[in-house]
């Protein structure tokens, strides 16, 4: 195949190009390296069958030649960055989406979307199965992330349902692993950058709010089976195995044998109370189950975390 990877020099999207280039696939990574790096993908450059573009796909977005599959991987993600960025963040949910689906059409392509478990909002259904609606502000400091990917979801359904395009749709629920960057404010390189700098913890609000993180090459290996199913109904991708931020905080410190302690900040406005997926779609449709635990998951990503903090 030859595939697009909108997002390419990202977090997820770099692991992606990564898989699809081993697989033996042909790989055209974009990204406008607003916070995606290009040192994600440097390993790659020179490789047989890999192409970056520096490219905002809110624009146009030309690629010569064939196309088979276009992975829509381009957005802030982090709640930091989306706050930092959240116009970029609706251009990319709602244009980019826009974009990434004529060129799909134009090329006979099947377009794959990156939706996100922030769908659901601060949900009142728990765990969230993909039938659940969501409970999401239109107006808070989320809602720059929460809609643009609501809206992404409903474009990519009008143009499976309008056009026929083959479409698939993945929500991803919080991952973790190599590459993330060290300063983007999530929980994990929050913690873990604290970890290794010796520095306490920082919990937001009384840390009862509960997540559940699966460890990237996990959320690959999902990716790639729906990308191969005909499922064009959205499909969690998330570990199930749910941790209060408290918990979480204890489990890096016993992981890294630290004694740096916790200190609690005010909790942001709109953060959910609860996120755990329910993923008996993904186990049944896709016969997908993410297989690495947390522990030993954080230890792969201190190790990247680590070089990062000496480089
Ligand atoms: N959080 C925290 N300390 C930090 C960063 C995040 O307690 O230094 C909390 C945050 O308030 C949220 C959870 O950890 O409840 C996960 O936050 P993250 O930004 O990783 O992603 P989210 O799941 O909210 O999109």
């Amino acid at each position: 195949m030859r595939v697009v990877i909108t997002g390419g020099a990202g977090f997820i999207g770099s692991h992606l190009c990564e898989r699809f280039l081993a697989d033996g696939h042909e790989v055209v990574c974009m990204d406008n390296l607003l916070t995606g790096k290009v040192e994600n993908i440097g390993h790659l450059f020179g490789k047989d069958g890999f192409t970056f573009v520096k490219q905002d796909i809110t624009n146009f977005i030309h690629v010569p030649g064939p196309v088979d599959a276009v992975l829509h991987f381009a957005s802030p993600a982090s709640p930091v960055d989306y706050l930092r960025f959240p116009i970029q963040t609706l251009k990319v949910g709602s244009l980019g989406t826009h974009k990434v689906l004529g060129l799909a059409k134009d090329k006979g392509a099947t377009v794959l979307l990156a939706s996100t478990s922030e769908i659901y909002g601060d949900p009142l259904v728990h765990p969230q199965p993909e039938s659940y609606w969501g409970n999401v502000s239109t107006t808070g400091p989320r809602s720059c992330y929460d809609e643009a990917k609501r809206f992404a979801e409903a474009m990519t359904m009008a143009y499976h349902r309008f056009h026929g395009l083959d479409t698939r749709i993945v929500r991803i629920f919080n991952t973790y692993g190599p590459r993330m960057r060290l300063a983007d404010g999530r929980v994990v390189p929050a913690f873990l950058s604290q970890v290794l700098r010796g520095e306490p913890l920082t919990i937001y609000g009384d840390g009862s709010q509960t997540r559940s993180f699966c460890y990237v090459d996990d959320l690959v290996d999902g990716i790639v089976r729906l990308l191969g199913s005909n499922h064009t109904d959205p499909v969690n991708l998330g570990n199930p195995e749910e941790h209060t931020i408290k918990e979480f905080a204890e489990i890096v410190l016993k992981v890294f044998d630290s004694d740096v302690g916790m200190t609690f900040l005010p909790l942001p406005q709109d953060d959910p109370k609860v996120r755990k997926p329910d993923i008996s779609q993904a186990r049944a449709l896709l016969d997908w189950n993410p297989k690495v635990g947390l522990e030993d998951g954080l230890r792969v990503t201190a190790d990247y975390f680590r070089r990062e903090l000496v480089r």
